[in-house]
């Protein structure tokens, strides 16, 4: 069996007025059915921009993509729109983070589902609304016979997102992917959505690609990690890995900004000091120098050579730093981990 969704070497840059942004800049990953890969980064890591090509929305002016995505072994880079159109929804589909964005505020919300439905499915009318309904239900929605007939403001910010979930998976795409889908709600409301797509996700055996700049999200759905920086992929491993035996000065920073992870939550949050780079002048070398407590001073390659991302020890965990790993270890072990 070959993954569901395998990314080999994708790049994405665009042309601005003040350069060109390399917002994705040779990333590769494979994810299988029943799989949840989370991409974890700041905002401009590129981790958005990554999953918005794996839906093929990047047939854009200006917008270069190289590389591969190949979704239930079709190639997405160059195909053309039409064909995008007609795997969009039913292949894959995407949930987000603002679902008013996403829903029209003047149809209801039971008529928006069936009309995802109605695109891949057209003249199936009744059938369509019988699907809207049975979909509402199976989010969790009360009353999803009345609540066919909502407006989007009527719903709660959890409603909606629930609503979404249901649109998303009206035509049983197989790849769903979220991107920041509980960022807006509160905590109670996050966790009842998490477990949900969990369970959605065992129903329907999906793979699933949940883009987040929290870990503890990550630790709660993901099977896999990826830890995105300015446009590369700086760590890549099972959670287990990047959790708990993370080697990347960058992820540790995540970590720290993470009180729930670091086993006091009642500490203030540390964030990572600094600012994420510029996608058009990324800093030269490891692109994360200029913000990390661990560069090597004095002759070192951090600023001068960009880390590749290679093996360590342990299978399947990779990681891109010049730091010798046992040098990675034993500051984990000493100075980052804690509880
Ligand atoms: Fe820090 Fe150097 Fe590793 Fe980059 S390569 S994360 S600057 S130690
Ligand atoms: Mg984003």
């Amino acid at each position: 069996d070959r993954p569901y969704l395998e990314v080999d070497d994708l790049r994405v840059q665009f042309k601005t007025e003040d350069g060109i942004v390399r917002a994705v800049d040779g990333i590769s990953f494979k994810l299988e059915r029943g799989r949840t890969l989370g991409i974890v980064g700041e905002s401009g890591s590129g981790k958005s921009v990554t999953s918005l090509t794996v839906l093929g929305l990047h047939n854009m002016a200006r917008t270069r993509v190289t590389g591969s995505v190949r979704v239930n072994g079709r190639e997405i880079v160059g195909l053309d729109e039409e064909k995008v159109r007609r795997m969009r929804g039913r292949d894959m589909a995407m949930i987000f983070q603002d679902p008013l964005s996403a829903l029209h505020p003047y149809y209801t919300i039971g008529r928006q589902i069936a009309e995802a439905y109605l695109v891949h499915h057209p003249g199936q009318k009744a059938k369509a609304k019988r699907r809207a309904i049975e979909m509402l239900d199976r989010v969790g929605i009360p009353q999803p016979q009345r609540r066919y007939d909502s407006y989007p403001h009527e719903f709660s910010g959890g409603m909606r997102q629930r609503a979404m979930i249901a649109m998303a998976l009206v035509n049983d795409p197989s790849l769903l992917i979220a991107d920041e889908p509980t960022t807006a709600l509160d905590v109670t409301v996050q966790a009842q959505i998490l477990d949900l797509l969990d369970d959605l996700q065992r129903e329907f055996n999906s793979a699933i690609i949940m883009i987040t700049h929290d870990l503890g999200v990550v630790s709660r759905v993901a099977n896999d990690v990826m830890v995105m920086y300015g446009g590369h992929a700086i760590e890549f491993g099972s959670v287990d890995q990047v959790l708990t035996e993370p080697q990347h000065p960058y992820t540790w920073g995540l970590l720290q900004s993470v009180p729930s992870l670091r086993g006091n939550a009642e500490d203030d949050l540390d964030p990572i000091p600094g600012s994420p780079p510029s996608l058009i002048n990324l800093p030269s070398g490891c692109a994360f120098h200029p913000r990390c407590a661990y560069r090597m001073i004095g002759g070192g390659p951090c600023d001068l050579e960009v880390p590749e991302l290679l093996p360590t020890a342990q299978e399947g965990h990779v990681v891109a730093c010049h730091l010798p790993e046992n040098e990675r270890r034993r500051i984990f072990a000493e100075e980052i981990k804690l509880g």
